[in-house]
């Protein structure tokens, strides 16, 4: 699928719109249109619903070590800005970004790919930035322009070395930035903190600096002791929550895969240290499954572990679930989904503010006897188990996912062109959106065959029933062949149709989107046989 169809039909149809488009846009900032507030509140109520309020705490899951309990939280955006000096988010939450002085442009200096490349006695480092889907065939390109050689005289430039990062050089005086004529114009790399800052009160001095959350996780490890103390939950347990993030991401990009302000939807999951281990394969397992359940393909979609390499410092295990999206190369997967086991970091952190004596405070306050003031809250964030009374710092497994990239996912997934017969029989080619009936936005459409003969107010009629339980749509304009392909592109798994024939049965058809089936329910029966189908 080529990605510009389903970014048009996103916009056509109203799933997605850039958000302030009418002032030509904000770069990292999308906004959900009418069908695409639908889909993307399904997948999150889909996603609570299944993690939190339908789960079953009496027995054990399969695959689970024991039963377990769940709950959740809603915390704010902004919190104290200390709780980003503890987090490690205020020191630790960089990118590194490298300017072009010749073409201005700024790119994150690990996304920045090339290779050697040498002709006319010359040897130097081409490269292709991170929007390049295609980075191979644009690095000819670019090396081609350079030494002033045309495409057909290709072979006889010289490669050196498979395809590379930016990172692994040394100097950029060889380097031929992605969108510059002459060499060495990069600076060198800076670090860039992705926190978005704000102001809170009126005075607006640099003590008075917050920070919008670059994640929901801190608002549930730091209500940890709340959350024990004011509900019956017992560890092993899990407190989830949906919401807005925000990051100052150096090159927004992929549609709305990178994006600057994006939802979050995070589980931090307490557990006793002896059993953490058997924790995080527990949650890696079973988020893995809940994306399959809810309609990726099983080809498309990866579990990777992380390497020792690229866990982080804190962390004993992290993997990433990650999909084949169409806007990458061939063989590359994007992050849906980060399942960490992060030991009792972040909780002994905001007790006990583990400083690192290398990294700066936030703002120099200092206590008497010269110590800087900013450590952890103090508090005891412990958990003392009332059955054994062991008292223990209880171990984090992290589901976290993106409810965007969730959403962006689902969307590739659907998109699908296929054959169906028109008004008059012939094969014609559609787009169908084949989203899974749990996520579709409108469940079932429900027209009158032609609009006389008592037709509408039946149709009228069962939509109002239908509308009681699911988002329901009604259309009577236009041949029904029609109506049919507007809700094939919106994702509808059902259409209804009344005819002349219900008029003297109380029948009607129910038409499926991606069969093509088509069978005649009892009008009454219509609520339970939709029950059944959407699941
Ligand atoms: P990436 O490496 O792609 O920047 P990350 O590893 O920093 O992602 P996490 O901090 O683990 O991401 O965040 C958890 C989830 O939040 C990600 O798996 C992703 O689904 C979502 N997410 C993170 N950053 C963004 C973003 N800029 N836009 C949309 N979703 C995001």
């Amino acid at each position: 699928m080529e990605m510009e169809k389903l970014v048009s039909l996103c916009k056509r149809r109203g799933f997605l719109f850039q958000s302030s488009e009418i002032y030509g846009g904000i770069n990292g900032f999308w906004d959900y249109g009418p069908l695409g507030v639908e889909l993307k509140r399904n997948i999150k109520d889909a996603w609570w619903r299944d993690m939190v309020t339908g789960h079953d705490d009496l027995d054990t899951l399969p695959g689970a070590p024991s039963p377990f309990e769940m709950t959740g939280l809603d915390c704010t955006i902004i919190m104290h800005p200390q709780v980003w000096k503890c987090s490690g988010h205020y020191d630790l939450f960089h990118d590194y970004m490298v300017d072009c002085r010749e073409s201005k442009g700024r790119y994150r200096y690990d996304q920045i790919k090339g290779r050697w490349v040498e002709a006319k006695g010359k040897k130097i480092f081409a490269t292709a930035g991170s929007n390049s889907e295609t980075p191979e065939v644009d690095i000819e390109r670019q090396a081609l322009k350079f030494f002033g050689m045309r495409s057909k005289n290709a072979d006889e430039l010289k490669w050196d070395g498979p395809l590379t990062s930016l990172t692994t050089l040394d100097s950029f005086e060889e380097v031929l930035a992605p969108d510059a004529k002459s060499l060495g114009t990069l600076t060198e790399p800076r670090e860039f903190n992705l926190m978005f800052k704000t102001t809170i009160g009126a005075l607006g001095g640099e003590a008075d600096t917050a920070f919008l959350r670059p994640e929901t996780a801190q608002g549930i490890f730091v209500n940890f002791k709340n959350v024990v103390d004011s509900s019956r939950v017992r560890v092993p347990f899990g407190i989830a929550q949906v919401g807005k993030s925000f990051r100052n991401e150096i090159t927004p990009r992929n549609f709305t895969f990178r994006s600057r302000e994006f939802e979050q939807m995070e589980i931090e999951f307490f557990c006793h240290p002896d059993s953490s281990q058997k924790w995080y394969m527990y949650w890696r397992d079973r988020r893995y499954k809940w994306y399959q359940e809810m309609g990726l393909d099983e080809k498309k979609l990866i579990l990777r572990e992380h390497t020792p390499e690229e866990l982080a410092h804190y962390s004993i295990g992290t993997a990433d679930i990650e999909y084949a999206f169409p806007f990458l190369p061939e063989g590359e997967y994007g992050e849906l989904e980060g399942i960490a086991h992060r030991g009792d970091f972040d909780l002994r952190s905001h007790m006990e503010g583990k400083l690192d004596p290398d990294t700066k405070p936030m703002t120099v306050e200092l206590n008497e006897d010269g110590k800087p003031k900013h450590r952890g809250s103090g508090k005891d964030l412990s958990y003392r188990d009332d059955i054994t009374g062991e008292r223990f710092v209880p171990h984090v497994i992290e589901p976290s996912a993106g409810a965007d990239r969730a959403t962006l996912a689902f969307l590739c997934e659907a998109y699908t062109e296929d054959e169906a017969p028109d008004d008059k029989g012939n094969m014609q080619t559609r787009v169908v959106m084949k989203f899974h009936p749990r996520i579709a936005p409108v469940k079932a459409s429900i027209f009158p065959l032609v609009k006389k003969d008592g037709m509408p107010e039946m149709a009228k009629d069962i939509y109002r029933s239908l509308k009681k339980d699911w988002n329901v749509f009604y259309d009577e304009k236009g041949a029904v062949g029609r109506r049919y392909r507007r809700q094939d592109e919106a994702g509808t798994p059902f259409c209804i149709t009344v005819d002349g024939q219900s008029m003297q049965d109380q029948t009607v058809t129910i038409r499926h989107r991606d069969t093509l089936e088509q069978w005649r329910v009892k009008a009454d029966d219509l609520t339970s046989e939709l029950r059944k189908l959407i699941g």
